[in-house]
């Protein structure tokens, strides 16, 4: 069962990650101003690593957690009686409201804020940018949903159907990728979209500190972190981190190393920009 899953999910993912590669070449979001091979050959290999781990880390993974918490009956909905369906739709959300609380940690707390400047170290955005995550954090994301989903009892189903969504919508939300405006406007009030996520990789932060959001919006609108911008903004946006922008810092090993390294300006409250909150 977890195998067959396992399968569906890796079809899924890599088929849309080759759909949004041939979708960037068309619809282009933005001009890609940094060379590619340099930001592939960092962003895919984290991929291939990221990939590893979570097939070394599978016997525990978030799926079996579930399969477990639902057999021994752990877990606020497999306590209360509710309707499976509801049970399903309550278990994703509380994945993605758990996973919004952690981008908010991330961000916020010196130490883990090492590990995910990784991820805006990146100085363009395309669907590769979305495989740009330190093994810690990846590691650390993976106990996240362990950990919602044993609270609060998420049945199996929710979790293996949240994992895809969530992967084909963070390729979809990294994308670079014009998604017109008047679509960009209906799906955004559901999901993240490419324009919604690009203000979040800014390289000012008090846009890097907004739309935190992996799979719904509904959280950034909720807590008031929800940055709204105009085509104009996104065109002129600059990608990355001012203090990592250098050729040596893009290499795997340093950004391997990154999260151990003395960095200039590594704390988020730093930067030039990180007093103005974010407007909703
Ligand atoms: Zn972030």
């Amino acid at each position: 069962m977890h195998e067959s899953i396992w399968a569906l999910q890796s079809y899924v993912f890599f088929g849309a990650m080759a759909s949004f590669a041939v979708a960037e070449l068309f619809l282009p979001l933005r001009q890609q101003s940094e060379r590619l091979d340099r930001r592939w050959t960092t962003n895919l290999s984290l991929l291939v690593l990221n990939l590893g781990l979570v097939r070394i880390l599978a016997p525990v993974s978030a799926f079996l957690v579930a399969q477990e918490a639902a057999r021994s009956g752990i877990g606020l909905l497999n306590i209360v009686d509710v309707p499976f369906w509801l049970a399903v739709v309550a278990g994703m959300l509380a994945i993605d409201a758990g996973k919004y609380c952690e981008h908010r940690l991330l961000h916020g707390v010196p130490f883990l804020w090492r590990l995910h400047l990784v991820h805006h170290s990146d100085t363009g955005a395309d669907f590769t940018t979305a495989e740009r995550h330190h093994p810690i954090e990846a590691l650390i994301g993976g106990l996240t949903i362990s950990a919602v989903t044993l609270a609060v009892g998420v049945p199996p189903l929710a979790v293996a159907v949240f994992t895809v969504l969530a992967s084909v919508d963070a390729l979809f939300a990294h994308s670079n990728l014009a998604v017109p405006p008047h679509t960009d406007r209906w799906l955004r009030l559901f999901i993240v979209t490419p324009a919604f996520h690009n203000v979040h990789h800014s390289a000012a932060r008090r846009e890097t500190d907004s739309n935190f959001g992996q799979l719904l919006t509904v959280w950034d609108r909720m807590f008031g972190t929800y940055r709204r911008s105009t085509p104009e903004q996104d065109a002129a946006r600059v990608i990355g981190l001012e203090y990592l922008r250098d050729e040596r810092s893009a290499r795997l090993d340093r950004v391997l190393l990154a999260p151990f390294l003395r960095i200039e300006a590594e704390s988020p409250r730093a930067q030039p920009g990180s007093e103005t909150p974010a407007s909703t």
